[in-house]
């Protein structure tokens, strides 16, 4: 992700670390322009409906045909819920109504930060969005736990089916990192950080 080019003047930067900074840097040796490199927000959402969540089989890469929760890159101008529920409505054409934080948990590695929600449906019926070759309402216990796109959604919803099972709604807030061999798209190849769960009274 280093910047080769100045984003502000195009000169070429070096790799450095900034005065009164403690981290390597691509600095700008024209115009001094620091390029901070920060994780991006992602929200998404866990979309119930009749006792059941509602997925979408990707149509695009990465993970092309894994199913996944609605969910995308927070856009500047836009709260973490306006994105969770634009992101309900192209991928699975379901107007939502985001009702709870269900987890906070970050990818360092890859440098992206998610907030999923949990919402039901504010209008009835879904459909399949530009970004998704089809859109189905799971059955709790028929959840396609072999064939989900991102670890990040194996871990929430891990979690949301246990305690739904236990009757013990918690918030979490975790890190999750690659153990740096495996399948980078199995949870089973994650350690889980900085686990903060909340319970939820009702
Ligand atoms: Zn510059």
């Amino acid at each position: 992700m280093n910047a080769l080019h100045c984003q502000r003047c195009g000169a070429r930067t070096t790799r450095a670390v900034p005065a009164d900074d403690n981290r390597l840097r691509d600095l700008c040796g024209e115009c001094g322009f620091v390029h901070y490199e920060n994780p991006r927000p992602v929200a998404a959402c866990l979309i119930e409906s009749e006792g059941g969540i509602l997925l979408c089989r990707r149509a695009i890469e990465p993970r092309v045909n894994y199913w996944t929760a609605p969910g995308g890159y927070v856009e500047v101008g836009e709260s973490f819920q306006e994105g969770a529920r634009r992101e309900c409505w192209e991928e699975a054409e379901a107007r939502v109504s985001v009702d709870a934080l269900q987890a906070v948990l970050d990818i360092p590695h890859i440098g992206q930060a998610y907030a999923i929600f949990r919402g039901t449906l504010s209008e009835p019926g879904y459909g399949v969005g530009v970004e998704s070759l089809e859109t189905r309402l799971f059955p709790i216990d028929e959840l396609p736990w072999d064939e989900l796109a991102f670890p990040v959604l194996q871990f929430a919803l891990q979690w949301y089916v246990e305690e739904r099972a236990a009757g013990t709604p918690h918030v979490h807030v975790a890190s999750i990192a690659w153990k740096g061999s495996g399948d980078r798209y199995d949870a089973a190849n994650y350690d889980v950080g900085d686990h903060l769960a909340t319970p939820v009274h009702p």
